[in-house]
């Protein structure tokens, strides 16, 4: 789960990491009173949204007087921001977040994650932070400075002072970096991140170290410990359909392509979408129905996937273990009759009562084209999909 800037620093400030002082806003009106609230001369207009490259974007505007701040908030809210992490279409600002102008010396990138090989957190360090970190990982991944922390230990005092050093902090600053890296470092533990990113942290004239950005993205499944965090979600950056699939049950992703998948079993889903791919097609989803697939759950399921507009041709993939095909047959059909289905459906069924699945898609009337292989399947619902007889 992702959260907004704005949260992720009021965690960081529970954690004693220091931020800039900052007030959210939902309208102008707000800005405006932000504003006034924080004082002082400069104010930043910071769009909220669950994606990084803001600034770049023109997401992030420095306002010197009221006008340019009532200026920038109109600007920024309602619009449409792109950024690298957005896509193409972008994402709607609803929510900004006033805060006072930062004295910059210099910005640095901080990060962790966790490191699946190592299974360890990873803590990521570098002089090079700002706008531009994906660059640095490419060109001069050297400057980035990586130390794998012990569990038991968590982030040692010489651990973060070395790191410090090596990111370039000055002397004088090597004790605020301590407690922004240990900080960040004890929020990202107890609160069950797995992402975690200051970028940048920044020192100012006076020589104290500041995170003037967060992000913190977290782990699902150990969301029911954290009601604190299920409280900070925020529905409007998230993708409608996995919205209303979580509703279901239903393990569902979108995806870029036209080939909607329905398969039961999420390593059978991975396997469906890589078959796919192989025959030159492009998945429009991820769907896992899950071992105990209902009629009422699959035809969801089919409206879920329908209410993409890209769809050209849906691939019904199923495994009858636990699960009967006959059960799932049924549930296609009254599923495809009740969405009144429009594009072609391609069925491939193994196992359980497989026969009599086949039968009763068969006997149904529908346009079904069934297959045998998992080869043929995706053949026939890629030429389906680009309008070739399957
Ligand atoms: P994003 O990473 O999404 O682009 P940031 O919050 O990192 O957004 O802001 C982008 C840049 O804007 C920062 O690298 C920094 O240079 C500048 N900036 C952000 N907040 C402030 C602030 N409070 N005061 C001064 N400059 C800021
Ligand atoms: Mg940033």
């Amino acid at each position: 789960m992702k959260i907004h800037e704005y949260q992720g620093k009021e965690i960081l400030k529970k954690y004693g990491v220091p931020v800039p002082r900052a007030i959210p806003a939902f309208s102008v009106e707000e800005a405006i009173e932000a504003a006034k609230a924080l004082g002082g001369a400069v104010w930043v207009v910071k769009a909220q949204i669950h994606a990084g490259g803001r600034g770049k974007g023109g997401g992030v505007k420095v306002a010197k007087t009221m006008d340019e701040l009532k200026q920038y908030a109109s600007d920024i809210l309602g619009m449409q921001l792109i950024t690298h992490q957005t896509g193409p279409e972008g994402q709607k600002v609803r929510r900004l977040l006033i805060e006072e102008g930062a004295d910059i010396k210099k910005e640095y990138y901080l990060g962790m994650v966790v490191d699946r090989a190592s299974q360890k957190v990873c803590v990521m360090a570098s002089s090079e932070g700002g706008m531009d970190i994906e660059e640095v990982a490419e060109h001069t991944p050297e400057l980035i400075h990586k130390v794998y922390v012990n569990p038991v230990t968590g982030l040692t005092d010489a651990e973060a002072d070395d790191l410090a050093a090596k990111m370039g902090m000055p002397a004088q600053c090597i004790a605020g970096a301590r407690v922004a890296l240990q900080g960040l470092y004890k929020a990202f533990v107890e609160t069950d991140a797995d992402l975690a990113e200051i970028n940048p942290l920044i020192t100012t004239g006076d020589d104290r170290v500041v995170a003037l950005d967060a992000k913190m993205n977290f782990d699902s499944n150990a969301l029911y410990r954290h009601p604190e965090i299920v409280e900070m979600r925020d529905l409007d950056e998230e993708d409608p359909a996995e919205i209303e699939a979580s509703k279901f049950d239903l393990a569902y992703i979108s995806l870029d392509g036209n080939i909607g998948c329905l398969v039961n079993g999420a390593g059978l889903a991975m396997a469906t979408m890589d078959t796919i791919k192989l025959y030159g097609g492009e998945p429009a989803n991820f769907l896992d129905v899950g071992g105990g697939a209902t009629t009422e759950k699959v035809t969801e399921a089919f409206k879920i996937m329908l209410k993409n507009p890209n769809l050209k041709a849906i691939l019904v993939n199923i495994f009858g273990g636990i699960m009967k095909c006959d059960v799932i047959a049924e549930g296609v059909v009254a599923a495809a009759k009740q969405v009144k289905l429009q594009v072609p459906l391609v069925v491939r069924m193994k196992g359980t009562n497989e026969d009599l699945g086949k039968k009763i898609l068969a006997d149904s009337g529908l346009p079904i084209i069934s297959a045998d292989t998992m080869a043929q399947a995706a053949e026939r619902v890629v030429n389906a999909a680009e309008g070739k007889s399957a």
